[in-house]
């Protein structure tokens, strides 16, 4: 049986958000003053919270150019469960929250996940034409999701093109081209010379990189949200989530503050996520959030038009992070630079089980 969506508590993000909506453009002359000292007395806030409330929100106004691409890796779907049925309610509803609200997308495909017993089946490949059907893109993540700093550049080039023995025909029979390659872990290369070789080899092939800025760890989140839902405990799966919404507004304002420190503006952004329960259920309140933010979104193609990413990557650490940190570090930046990133909370790192 599918998950139900669990209920929410009825002080979360959304209603202290509707408030700041609500308010978000006004100026604090005396008379809006005054009417914050009426919102606390019939609120029972205090009046500094409200006028914080108040600035935070005209900041969020006044920036009413942001725009972010929303990518979704991990497609069909990354779950605890692998049937059918959770793969598909997880695909429908990310695709019903997108369609509604509007959103263009792009999810990167993980060609292995289509596979049973070493043979793509009918029905998963049927859970991307969805994807097409709906006007989403689809891009390629490799057949195995196999690291580049784990695999031998010729293993992994392999790997690469074993990944879209499927999708290519079924992109390019809606008559789009497949044109996004996105890196497992966002691991791009130890080396400047693999870099180059790959990024030679993706050209060939057709593929841009489809870099990430807004990076994050809601993969964390949907884990430890896997493993609620799987032992039916609805009240810690809300608690996850209501932890989540919070999280990501937060590391979202990080990515904007980060953008602002480098580049003196914010670029168009592009976001990770992946195709989950969490985000099946929550996306619709995750692009509420950003639109309260100040977001419009844009497809993947329209957002690399940002002239920032003529930028080069010359990262080659171990990790897998955003490129604006990799510009960063190409500027100079260093430990204290970076500082500030919010964190995944202690309880929902210890029911995903990861330290
Ligand atoms: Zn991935």
């Amino acid at each position: 049986m599918l998950h139900a969506r669990p209920a929410r508590g009825g002080r979360g993000l959304a209603r202290e958000s509707a408030a700041c909506d609500e308010y978000g453009m006004m100026v604090l002359t005396t008379a809006q003053v005054n009417r914050a000292r009426l919102i606390r007395s019939i609120c029972g806030l205090g009046l500094l919270r409200i006028l914080l409330a108040l600035s935070v929100c005209a900041q969020a106004a006044s920036a009413q150019s942001r725009s972010v691409a929303i990518t979704i890796d991990d497609l069909p779907a990354v779950s605890t469960r692998r049937d059918i049925a959770v793969h598909t309610s997880i695909t429908e509803r990310l695709l019903a929250t997108l369609q509604r609200e509007a959103v263009p997308a792009i999810g990167f495909v993980i060609e292995g996940g289509l596979e049973t017993n070493g043979r793509p089946e009918r029905e998963r490949i049927a859970l991307l034409e969805r994807w097409l059907a709906a006007g989403m893109g689809l891009g390629n993540h490799s057949f195995s999701h196999r690291s580049l700093h784990q695999s031998a550049l010729e293993t992994y080039q392999q790997d690469v093109l074993r990944g879209e023995r499927v999708i290519r025909p079924l992109v390019e029979r809606h008559g789009k081209s497949l044109a996004w390659y996105r890196h497992p872990m966002l691991h791009t290369g130890r080396t400047m010379q693999t870099k180059q070789a790959f990024a030679a080899f993706l050209a060939s092939h057709g593929y841009r990189i489809a870099p990430v800025t807004i990076d994050n760890q809601e993969w964390i989140f949907a884990r430890a949200y896997d493993h609620t839902l799987d032992r039916n405990d609805s009240a810690g799966a809300r608690r996850i989530a209501e932890a989540y919404l919070p999280y990501m507004d937060s590391i979202i304002g990080y990515y904007e503050q980060q953008s602002r420190a480098l580049l003196g503006r914010e670029p168009h952004q592009v976001l990770l996520l992946h195709a989950n329960r969490l985000n099946a259920e929550y996306l619709d309140e995750l692009l509420a959030l950003m639109r309260r933010r100040g977001y419009r979104f844009i497809s993947l193609d329209e957002a690399m038009l940002d002239p920032v990413y003529e930028r080069a990557d010359p990262y080659t650490g171990p990790a897998g992070i955003t490129w604006l940190h990799r510009w960063a570090m190409a500027e100079g930046w260093t430990g204290s630079d970076f500082a500030g990133e919010p964190e995944v909370p202690a309880f929902v790192r210890e029911i995903a089980g990861v330290s």
